[in-house]
């Protein structure tokens, strides 16, 4: 495997709660990003990622408390790409999603792929969508395994469906997790190289009109407050410096998922240690006499999934886990309340 293990302590890392890729008025979602920000810290959330169609990146700044971290999102008819921290002037064009992830990356910046499986609705744009096409090539680092507009989206199959599912049950594509082509092929990937798995919410807060009447849909406060990134790093309250942090902890894989409108994921954690050796998400461990202890701790009880190259290998009741693992590979969790899923971790490399 190739990471490199963890030498920071896990003491000195904040647990920051964010929301990715988030469109605003400066392309085509439809409040400012001062306006977001007052949202978001009404959320109680930590930082977002602002990710306009073909914008510039620029430096992260603290806003009505909240960091904001300046992406972009690239490409037009398929294979989107979020991106951050890259120096690319990015021409409104359609290019093959491999080269884009490349030029993201030679130019410093970190290529996450967005809304890889989407399927779109045949009630939104004729059923339009942009999903991930070249999946041979691309040297992307990071993969939406959740895309709370996509979901909603691919959920509408029929308008009387979709009004009621809006009016009764709004949050039950939600309850359906992360999107399963998408886990299966990170879980792929993941045994040849580290890719972190990010949740976006793709924040648009489209107005929409059916029978003439208007329905303000996904609007900010719902998704921001929906489906969550959690980041460890370590802050110190300069929005340039904090943004980079940020985006270290994305590309390394310091971060999990959680479904918090089901119930916050602050206060999860999972770790390994094998002898002196000490790993949290994003990091490799190497086994000490063929054994590694992988130690899990949910914010509340719940059901426990430990997945291993892809393969549920544990799946029991509780808060806390600590058991020892022999087997070299990928090993990440997966959490559920009430049967619904609720927490995705990034991975933890055994040796
Ligand atoms: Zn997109
Ligand atoms: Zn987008």
């Amino acid at each position: 495997m190739a990471n490199t293990e963890h030498s920071c302590s896990p003491a000195k890392l904040r647990e920051l709660r964010g929301n990715l890729h988030i469109h605003t008025n400066r392309s085509d979602g439809t409040l400012s990003p001062s306006e977001i920000a007052s949202l978001a810290n009404r959320c109680k959330l930590d930082f977002i990622g602002i990710n306009d169609h073909f914008a510039v990146c620029g430096p992260s700044y603290y806003e009505k408390g909240i960091l904001i971290l300046q992406g972009t999102e690239l490409n037009k008819d398929h294979s989107h790409c979020l991106a951050y921290n890259c120096s690319l002037a990015p021409k409104p064009k359609q290019e093959d999603g491999a080269v884009v992830a490349e030029q993201v990356i030679n130019s410093g910046g970190i290529g996450i792929i967005a809304h890889p499986f989407e399927t779109g609705s045949p009630l939104v744009s004729g059923g339009r969508c942009y999903p991930w096409l070249n999946w041979e090539t691309a040297d992307y680092q990071g993969i939406e395994i959740w895309n709370q507009t996509s979901q909603w989206r691919d959920s509408a199959r029929s308008y009387w469906r979709s009004l009621r599912q809006w009016l009764f049950r709004r949050y039950r594509p939600f309850a359906q997790g992360a999107c399963p082509k998408a886990l299966a092929i990170w879980d792929k990937v993941c045994r040849q190289r580290h890719v972190t798995g990010v949740a976006g919410s793709d924040l648009h807060a489209p107005i929409i009109k059916v029978w003439g009447i208007k329905f303000k849909l996904l609007q900010y406060p719902m998704l921001l407050a929906a489906v969550n990134t959690y980041c460890l790093a370590e802050v110190t309250g300069d929005g340039k410096r904090d943004g980079a942090e940020i985006i270290a902890a994305l590309r390394q894989g310091r971060c999990w998922i959680a479904y918090d409108r089901l119930s916050l994921g602050r206060g999860f954690s999972y770790t390994a240690e094998a002898g002196e050796n000490w790993a949290g998400m994003g990091g490799t461990v190497s086994r000490t006499r063929g054994k590694a202890w992988l130690r899990i701790k949910l914010p509340r009880p719940g059901e426990i999934c430990l997945i291993h190259n892809g393969n549920p290998v544990i799946r029991e009741k509780g808060q806390t886990r600590d058991l020892s693992v022999g087997a070299a590979g990928v090993y990440r969790v997966e959490a559920r309340l009430k049967g619904i899923p609720w927490i995705y971790s990034n991975p933890i490399y055994i040796n």
